[in-house]
Parts: structure tokens; sequence; C-alpha cells
């Protein structure tokens, strides 16, 4: 198997890192969370020589969903330009975040960021599905807290995990919302973070990545968590 490389575009005004994952190889690719600026997620794509399978949603905030159906619509029509009638699906999140998707528009105007469109995925993910990116094998895991449908997704052969919003390097995701849970994300944390190990290394949604092990030693959110 060959490498899978990550490129990050940050978009929006919350400089979101929507993430280009692309074998090196076969270019196969899937973008992951393309909050908007898809002009700029297009630009990358050709940069890369990327040829985009699907797209990837860690949860339904603005920031990492509100491009999402622009983007589709804009890949669909290159392949159909190019003579290739296949969809690019959107996978992901987890149904519990439906009534985010539902309201992108309005998050959109709320937030000041255009072109933000409401979505159905074409498919919701659950925790312990696999998902393929590009040829390689993802485990999901649902964590919720930051959004009752957050999903970080893990590799099942490199130690790599895409974490969106539910940890920071030196940070934690904000569950300040109506519908925030700060103890069923301290809980994912516990439960399905810190047990992939501390070798494991991530990207997240805002900011530089981490690794798990950086995160239990340092992270102050993380302490009185317990060691794994
Ligand atoms: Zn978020």
């Amino acid at each position: 198997m060959t490498r899978l490389n990550a490129a990050v575009i940050p978009v929006t005004p919350f400089q979101q890192n929507c993430t280009l994952l692309l074998d090196e190889a076969s270019r196969r690719a899937a973008v992951i969370d393309p909050g908007g600026e898809v002009q700029r997620i297009l630009a990358a794509i050709d940069q890369q020589d990327a040829r985009v399978e699907k797209i990837v949603l860690t949860h339904g905030h603005i920031d990492h969903a509100g491009g999402a159906a622009l983007l589709k619509e804009a890949l669909e029509q290159r392949r159909a330009a190019a003579g290739d009638a296949g969809s690019v699906p959107v996978e992901g999140p987890d149904p519990r975040d439906r009534f985010l998707l539902e309201g992108l528009a309005a998050q959109g105007r709320a937030y000041g960021i255009a072109d933000a469109r409401n979505l159905a995925p074409d498919r919701w993910l659950a925790e312990g599905e696999e998902l393929e990116i590009a040829g390689h094998a993802f485990k999901v895991l649902h964590c919720p807290g930051h959004t009752p449908g957050h999903l970080v997704f893990v590799s099942t052969s490199v130690p790599f995990a895409i974490v969106g919003d539910v940890l920071f390097r030196g940070s934690i995701g904000r569950t300040d919302f109506p519908y925030g849970d700060h103890d069923a994300l301290l809980r994912a944390i516990r439960d399905k973070l810190l047990p992939l190990g501390d070798e494991v290394a991530f990207l997240c949604g805002h900011g530089p990545g981490s690794t798990i092990g950086e995160e239990r030693r340092s992270n102050p959110f993380l302490r009185g968590l317990g060691a794994a």
C-alpha cells in the first residue's frame, strides 16, 4: 500500500483545517470537512492532481460542512464534463448531527459565510463502521459532546487519526452550545481517543496537529482523566 498524504487547506473566517487526503501513487483522494471557500479547495485539488472520490464530514458545523454541497456539485460537474457520470458522495457525520446539516444555510447567514447550503449526506456513518478513503481503511468512532453526532476517523494501518473538533493541541472542543455536553466530550476522549495509543498522530479542525501522547502528557483539559 502506498502512502496517504494530507494537504491542509484552512477555510472560512474560522480557519478550519479542510484536509485533502491523497494516495501518493494513485492520486485517489477524499476531502474532509470542506467548510467553505470551495474555489480554494478546487485549486488545491488541481495543484495535487487529485481525483476526489468522496467528501467526508466529521460533524455538522458550518465551518466544516458549509461548502460540502457546493463542492460535491462542482466535482460532479467536472466529472460529467470529462464524460464520467460518477457521483461524489458525501459520507458522515452520525445522523445525530442532521439538525445541523439542515440548518447550514441559516448558520451561514448568522456567521457571514456566503454560499453555505443545507445538506443531506449520501451515507450517514456510525460507530464501528469502516470508512474507505482513497483505498485506505479508517475506523469510525462516535465522539459526541462538541456536537451530538461528531465522528473521529482512525487509520487501521498507520498511527493516524482525523479528530475534527474533539481534541486540539493544548485544548478540547467547545461545548457551550445548547446541545453541547462537556462530560460526554471528556468521556469520549478518555474512553476512545486516549486508548488509541501515544504514538497516534492527529489532524484536528483548527490549528496545528499533535499526537495522543503529547496531549495526554501536556493538555491541561485532560488532567485528571487518568493515564491510559
Ligand atoms: Zn465544530
